[in-house]
């Protein structure tokens, strides 16, 4: 369990402050912050009984929330580079049968351990033996939102059902402080009528949030409407599948009409830029419409085998300049609502936006404190910070973490775990997974 009430109050004094409240203020003053939540948010906070941290040159901004990844992929990074989507899963699932749940946990810390020095406080996932996952989360201290994959029984390696499993690890996690756990379809190409309806009633009965893949490439969008008739998004609406207190990944090749669906429906959306022009999915995801349609749109790395970096500034970065470029429209998807989509959007699609994704007064206090003194934040006057931080900062300003007002970094370095240890158990994961590689 996490320490909490050991933690003593702080005030963080005379920071800039990007507050991603509903005004966006960014303003300087004081943060402080006790019993892991904000509890003044004012140019002037009351010190008594607190600890006082200098942070006149430091921004204060919110923990981003990283809406899709595959974490525990780490030691597969580089491992099918410059392949499309079906020589890349070929490769994939060929290394992923000789997976153990030790090396899964081994690749979730080395990942965890490159979100949190990224500024990542929170994170969707999707894989197997996330209960390995999920130690990692604990142990590192990031905020997990771990999706048990779910497969039709003929297409998986799991052993037992894929639906009883998740119903279990959900079971098993449900009242952890950092984990929370939920049911992961893993795309129309695996995963049957009965799989889909079963995992809508799992996260209904469990009261949890469903994650899945969604239309990333016209192959499967192709394939699909082969076999049933209906492209993807018409075809989940059809059986009855599509509802909120969804996070759906790419959503990349849709209909006006399966965009509305979506938008009706207020699915999540996990906008994957780097991971889709890697593959070459082709297109761009309809990002503006589907947003215009109702959609909730966060920013999702995908795993390190298909982007190849968990930095949700990078994607930011790339999510941007792809926006504007492909709809000839340079105010397309500017800076501000970027940095929405990294933090207040992305906490929305997980339905935690009154507990995280901004920093204001009782919510958790999930924050990064940013060098302003660093090169890429200079100049570092007010009305510049947000473009700062959608186009130009590196993860390395990203002084310090924090997650429920404890700090997980701290000066570049882990807190709560060893960077050196982490990497030798990672490397020799690697070294068994690679000799796996088809030739
Ligand atoms: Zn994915």
């Amino acid at each position: 369990m996490i320490p909490r009430s050991s933690e003593p109050p702080r005030v963080f004094r005379d920071a800039l402050l990007v507050t991603q409240d509903p005004a966006r203020r960014i303003v300087r003053g004081d943060v402080r912050v006790e019993g892991g939540r904000f509890t003044h948010v004012d140019p002037h906070a009351p010190r008594e009984g607190a600890e006082v941290v200098d942070a006149h040159d430091r921004a204060i901004v919110p923990g981003f929330v990283n809406l899709h990844t595959h974490v525990a992929m780490h030691p597969l990074r580089g491992i099918a580079d410059d392949r499309e989507l079906a020589g890349f899963l070929e490769t994939l699932f060929a290394v992923d049968a000789h997976r153990t749940e030790a090396d899964v946990e081994a690749g979730a810390r080395a990942g965890i351990a490159e979100m949190l020095l990224g500024g990542t406080t929170s994170f969707l996932d999707l894989y197997y033996f996330e209960d390995a996952v999920a130690r990692a989360v604990e142990a590192l201290g990031i905020r997990g939102f771990l999706g048990w994959a779910v497969l039709d029984p003929e297409m998986t390696t799991q052993k037992g059902r894929p639906l009883d499993n998740a119903r279990s690890f959900i079971e098993r996690w449900k009242s952890s402080s950092r984990v929370t756990p939920l049911v992961a379809p893993q795309g129309v190409y695996v995963c049957g009528r009965e799989t889909w309806l079963g995992a809508r009633d799992l996260a209904q009965t469990a009261g949890t949030l469903v994650h899945y893949h969604l239309s990333e490439t016209r192959r499967e969008v192709h394939e699909h409407e082969t076999r049933t008739g209906r492209r993807p998004v018409d075809w989940l609406e059809e059986i009855g599948f599509l509802g909120p207190g969804q996070v759906a990944a790419h959503a990349v090749w849709l209909t006006s009409q399966e965009i509305q669906l979506l938008g009706a429906h207020h699915v999540g959306i996990a906008h994957c830029a780097s991971s889709n022009l890697k593959l070459a999915s082709g297109g761009v995801a309809p990002i503006v419409e589907l947003k215009n349609a109702g959609a909730t749109i966060g920013i999702g790395t995908d795993s390190v085998a298909s982007n190849n970096s968990l930095s949700m500034l990078r994607e930011m970065h790339l999510a941007g300049l792809v926006q504007k470029n492909h709809r000839w429209d340079a105010r397309a998807l500017p800076a501000q609502e970027l940095l929405d989509l990294a933090t207040i959007e992305g906490a929305r699609a997980l339905g935690r936006d009154r507990e995280i994704g901004s920093i204001e007064v009782g919510k958790r206090a999930d924050f990064l404190l940013v060098d302003l003194h660093h090169p890429t934040l200079t100049p570092a006057r007010p009305e510049a910070i947000v473009s700062h931080l959608a186009y130009a900062a590196s993860d390395e300003a990203i002084e310090s973490v924090y997650v429920d007002g404890t700090a997980v970094v701290e000066r570049r370095r882990l807190v709560r775990g060893d960077w050196d240890e982490i990497r030798t158990r990672l490397e020799g994961a690697a070294d068994t997974l690679w000799s796996a590689r088809p030739k």
